[in-house]
This record gives structure tokens, C-alpha cells and sequence, in this order.
């Protein structure tokens, strides 16, 4: 069986560029005496809305292993998918995130509840959890609860796993569930009562995303109680130990945190609980990497800066049709976007200090980074004039690149130091 080591990070590489940078931060936290695996991850909604296929992100993945001699495992995760999307990424994947969010709450047939909830009664009352303080408690009416609002969605997760494995064989590829795009988070609770579902199901899932408590807006810190998160994800970690105890799920199960990226309040909580659990974590942090790719260009100078303020000035036009996408994971604030003409007068310095996600220094603009973040499709429509230029500043680009992935995720989450 194809096995997802313990750590792991996903990263997106949008314009299929910067894997060998990505790499290099993976190079670096094994020489810093932590093994992280990457995973390259792009959704159907990336690659149309760039226009790319999943083989490109294969391609560029494979073409750094080689440059660089990576030895241990790497993946190519086909990111969100569903029955109507899933077959172009056969060829090219091996991780898939079913993606199960939009069939939540749809009622499943009542037999199948009735039936999971008398196969199931060792879920009822308190069970304690190992490793844990904490218990989970689960009444009669919560399981069936659960069961009524889950089951259907952990039905359809079965018929794309199947369909999966019908094309790439058993065992030759990582399973992941996320149900993070929805409204309401999941509790531990009924974490555990879908991981018995997901067993019944047979997907030998080797990752899950839940929705955790908070709000994960894309490329910005975590906006909730951190305090409140790290419990949370303590029970989880408990959860998925009890269930692959008692359920026979793959020994190596884990969370998957789809994080949107740069949640650096929860870090230090996230690894807190990866060390009392022993437990492992798959960290995706997709998207971040345009913007390092807009940062190298704007630092570079000249062209390269010139093309990050037409890139902005773009965004600033059509602000609302390229965030309508993403209306429910950010949060810009019209009032503090810089009027594009002002930009226009901006030293290097300047742009990449509002851009860069560094919390503590006073330009930094979480608008700003937002609205360009949901802004690739500008730099799609650019086409070569923006892809030359990153070749043209390729080092630049690259370091950027590589050392927010180091400095700011894989350190702090991974090694359990504060970022630099
Ligand atoms: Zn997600």
C-alpha cells in the first residue's frame, strides 16, 4: 500500500514553476532532523480558472524530485474532487481529496441510518480517549443526528473512491475525505461517528479534513479563539486514534488541515497536539506561493515590479468578480485597498511590505494580500509577459518562494519553533 508518511505539507504551485523552491524547504526541515513530504495539490477551480491540466502539476512535481535527488516519498494530490471531476486527474494523481461538503445533509435513505445506528451502539455514552483528558460523549439522538445529516455524503465519498480504484488499482494511491468547505465545523463527536461510517464504507482513508471552529480565510491568520481550536484538535487527534483502533482504519490516519494558508496563530497549538498524540498531520497550505511569485517580481525591480502594480491594478478593477469565488474563505475590506494610482508611486519596500505576511510590520495589508491572492486569474490572462518574467527573476522568486514554506510553515508547524 501506497503509505502517506507521518508529516506532510501540501503546496500549491499554481503556474507550475516553483516545486523545485517548494522542494527545497522540504530539503531543508530534513537537514533541520524532520522528514516533511510534499504534496503538490491544485483543484479543478485552479486549473480552469488558469487553464492548466493536472499532468503540468505531475510534470513539474517529477522534474524537481529529479533535479534535486529527493529520495523519500512525493505526492500529487488531486485537490477537492468529485464524481464530475475526478477523471482528468486519474492519469496524473496519486493523493485524491474526496471532497464530500456539498452532500452533507442530504437525507440518506432511512434503512441505512436505522441500520448504521443499531450497528453502532459501542459509540453510545462517554468514551474515553487515549492520550486525551477529554471524553467524547455521544447521546442516541446525536448519533442518529449525525448519522441522518453524514451518511448519504460518506455513501457518495464510497462511489468516488471506488471509481478511483477501479482506474488506479487498490492500494497505489492516498485517500483523503475533506468536508472543510461547509458552514457548520464538525465536532469530535461526530468526527468519530463518520470515521465509523467511512470503515463501514471500506475507504481505507489514510487522511480527513474536517471543518474545525474558526474562521480559515485564504492567506491570512486564523480569526477565532486559538485556545479554543487547540482543544478541539486535541479530541480530534484522540478520535482518529480510537477509531482506527476499534474500526480498522489504515494505522497511519491523520488530519489533514486545510489551513487556506498562513494560519500562524494556531501553529504553535498544532503542534502542541501533534506531540502529545504522537500524531502526525498533513498541513495544506495551497495558494500562498503566487504571492511569494508576486513578491520576488515586485522586489526584483523594474519590469518585475512594474507588472505586480498592472497585476494589482487589475485585481483592483474587477475586485468583485474574482472574489465572488471565494466569498465565504475572505474577508477584504474595500476601504483599505490602495487606490491603484497611489501604488503606482510605490518603492519595492513598499509593495512587498503590504504584501508579505508578516504580522508584525506596520504595511503589511491583509486586504491587499487577499484581493491579490484571489487574483491569479490576472497573471493567468498575462501569459507569457508573466511567466517570462518569473523565469527572467527566477532566484529571486525561488527564495521567496522557498523561504516563507521554511521560515513561516514548515519551522513552526513541523519543528515546533517560532517563525522567523
Ligand atoms: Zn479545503
Amino acid at each position: 500500500m501506497i503509505v502517506l508518511d507521518k508529516f506532510s505539507i501540501g503546496v500549491g504551485d499554481r503556474f507550475a514553476r516553483q516545486a523545485k523552491a517548494q522542494l527545497q524547504a522540504c530539503i531543508f526541515a530534513g537537514k533541520a532532523g524532520v522528514e516533511v513530504i510534499p504534496v503538490w495539490n491544485k483543484s479543478n477551480r485552479e486549473h480552469t480558472i488558469i487553464g492548466s491540466e493536472p499532468a503540468s502539476v505531475r510534470a513539474a512535481a517529477d522534474a524537481a524530485v529529479a533535479q534535486l535527488g529527493w529520495k523519500l516519498p512525493y505526492f500529487c494530490d488531486a485537490d477537492h474532487i468529485n464524481l464530475s471531476t475526478v477523471d482528468r486527474f486519474l492519469p496524473a494523481c496519486d493523493f485524491f481529496t474526496i471532497d464530500v461538503a456539498d452532500f452533507i445533509g442530504i437525507a440518506a435513505d432511512p434503512v441505512s441510518v436505522d441500520q448504521f445506528v443499531k450497528r453502532h451502539t459501542e459509540l453510545l455514552g462517554a468514551i474515553p480517549l487515549h492520550g486525551s483528558d477529554g471524553t467524547i460523549e455521544i447521546a442516541p439522538a446525536l448519533l442518529r443526528g449525525t448519522a441522518a445529516k453524514f451518511l448519504f455524503a460518506i455513501q457518495e465519498a464510497g462511489k468516488i473512491y471506488r471509481r478511483i480504484e477501479e482506474a488506479k488499482g487498490k492500494d497505489s494511491f492516498v485517500a483523503e475525505i475533506s468536508m472543510d468547505e461547509t458552514d457548520s465545523a464538525q465536532t469530535p463527536a461526530e468526527l468519530l461517528i463518520l470515521l465509523a461510517a467511512i470503515a463501514d464504507e471500506a475507504i481505507p482513508i489514510q487522511t480527513i479534513a474536517p471543518k474545525f471552529s474558526g474562521r480559515f480565510n485564504k492567506g491570512v491568520d486564523y480569526v477565532g479563539d486559538a485556545a479554543q481550536f487547540g482543544r478541539e484538535l486535541a479530541l480530534d487527534m484522540a478520535a482518529l486514534g480510537h477509531a482506527v483502533r476499534t474500526y480498522g482504519l489504515p494505522s497511519n490516519l491523520k488530519l489533514s488541515i486545510h489551513s487556506g494558508s498562513d494560519k500562524f496563530s494556531i501553529y504553535p497549538a498544532i503542534h502542541a497536539a501533534m506531540r502529545q498524540f504522537s500524531a502526525g498531520v498533513h498541513l495544506k497550505t495551497a495558494g500562498t506561493t503566487w504571492l511569494e511569485e508576486v513578491i520576488g517580481l515586485a522586489e526584483a525591480g523594474g519590469d518585475g515590479l512594474a507588472l505586480a502594480k498592472a497585476l494589482y491594478a487589475e485585481a483592483f478593477a474587477h475586485a468583485e468578480e474574482l472574489s465572488a469565488p471565494y466569498a465565504t474563505v475572505i474577508d477584504i475590506d474595500p476601504a483599505k485597498l490602495p487606490a491603484p494610482r497611489e501604488v503606482d508611486h510605490w518603492a519595492s519596500s513598499q509593495f512587498t511590505g503590504a504584501l508579505r505576511h508578516n504580522p508584525k510590520c506596520s504595511s503589511y495589508n491583509p486586504s491587499f494580500r487577499q484581493l491579490l491572492h484571489v487574483g491569479f486569474k490576472v497573471a493567468a490572462k498575462q501569459g507569457n509577459r508573466f511567466l517570462d518574467l518569473l523565469d527572467a527573476n527566477r532566484e529571486v522568486v525561488a527564495r521567496n518562494v522557498a523561504e516563507n514554506l521554511s521560515a513561516r510553515h514548515i519551522v513552526p508547524v513541523f519543528l515546533g519553533r517560532s517563525a522567523s
